[in-house]
């Protein structure tokens, strides 16, 4: 066992405080990982306040993780020391079920999730990325090119997989015209995946603000969500509008803006069930989704395809000592347009 230091929310609601660790030492399938940077998800600040249930406190969050190997286990064959890698939302599955055969371990019902649960012996608790290591079995550590900035690239690691999964699904690319809610951490990354694929992407956002960084991060169009009618001047635009936003929306206002066999996909998680007019999807066969992350082959794919676009996260690193202003900020919408916290702060 490894002490190390961490930041904690000690119970539901808790500001995030210094807390102390323990990693395993790696078993012969394990990698250790120096973690250099760490992205603050909005998911962290949910699951810190308790908004999922089934959480163990204390909880150390944090699923965007980069660093350097530092170890190996003697049978590792994917990674070296001194590798670049990340580590995103779960860190093992059961590896036998379909979705693991299928390389979709993000639906496998024994996956491990990175931290607020157990790790797979189901009575160690799984600490997130506020840490400075973390061992991890080789299967689930991902490669991460030298063309990318290792602080840039780890917001990837969970709002760059989820845009990217559900891009790739619903077939963005050229031809394809795509509204993206919410720009925010994984609003931003949505806006430059799809139109690095070649998509026609519209921001559709609360935040007037935000108009001249939405064309610079590669969208055609930008509209105002506040105003209604500049709302309804798009109905029947988007073949696939990706909803980013962390509360509940009107979702018909945004099914209203879809062509014939468009999809909204809910990515933000909403706290109650949201109602649904059905006759407006039955009359041009729309549908509504939602998405989670990738599964690991899928994420690899997704950092080549940013490494070949020089394509990262637009960040704003924090010392550690930031963490609970820069929680207050995200909920205020007041991030451009990913915190990335340095771990070399917390050493
Ligand atoms: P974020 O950085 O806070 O971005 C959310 C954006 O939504 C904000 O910047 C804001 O953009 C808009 N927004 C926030 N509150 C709003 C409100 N009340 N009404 C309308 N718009 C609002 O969050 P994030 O990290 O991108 O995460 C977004 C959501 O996705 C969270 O619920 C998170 O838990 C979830 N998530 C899901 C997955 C998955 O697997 N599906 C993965 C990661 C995160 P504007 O200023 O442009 O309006
Ligand atoms: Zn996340």
């Amino acid at each position: 066992m490894t002490v190390m230091n961490a930041y904690a929310a000690a119970h539901a609601g808790a500001e995030l405080t210094p807390f102390c660790i323990e990693r395993r030492d790696p078993g012969p399938h394990d990698v250790v990982i120096d973690i250099q940077y760490c992205g603050i998800c909005h998911t962290d600040i949910h699951m810190a306040r308790g908004d999922f249930p089934g959480q163990v406190f204390p909880l150390v969050p944090g699923h965007e993780i980069v660093g350097k190997v530092s170890k190996v286990g003697a049978a590792v064959s994917k990674h070296r020391v001194g590798d670049v890698v990340g580590v995103g939302c779960i860190i093992d599955s059961c590896g036998a079920c379909v979705e693991c055969r299928a390389g979709e371990e993000q639906f496998c019902d024994g996956r491990i999730v990175t931290y607020g649960r157990y790790e797979k012996d189901g009575v160690t608790t799984a600490y997130g990325g506020y840490s400075t290591s973390i061992t991890v079995f080789e299967d689930f550590v991902l490669s991460i090119d030298a063309a990318l900035d290792p602080a840039s690239a780890a917001p990837l690691m969970c709002a760059g997989i989820t845009t990217y999964s559900a891009l790739r699904h619903w077939k963005a690319g050229n031809g394809s015209t795509v509204g993206v809610v919410g720009l925010g951490g994984l609003g931003h990354l949505g806006v430059k995946l799809a139109a690095a694929m070649g998509s026609d992407v519209t921001v559709l956002s609360t935040s007037e603000s935000k108009r001249p960084d939405a064309i610079r991060l590669g969208a055609n169009d930008f509209v105002v969500t506040r105003d209604a009618d500049a709302l309804s001047r798009h109905a029947g635009r988007f073949d696939l509008i990706l909803n980013t936003v962390s509360a509940g929306i009107d979702l018909d206002a945004y099914v209203r803006l879809l062509a014939r066999d468009g999809t909204l996909v809910m990515l933000g998680v909403p706290d109650r069930p949201l109602p649904v007019n059905v006759m407006q999807l039955l009359q041009r066969r729309k549908a509504i989704a939602a998405s989670p992350i990738g599964g690991i082959r899928e994420t690899q794919e997704m950092l080549d395809f940013c490494a070949r676009k020089s394509l990262g996260a637009d960040i704003e690193v924090i010392p550690i000592e930031l963490v609970n202003d820069a929680y207050e900020r995200v909920l205020n919408s007041d991030v451009r347009y990913r915190f990335v916290i340095d771990i070399g702060s917390m050493r």
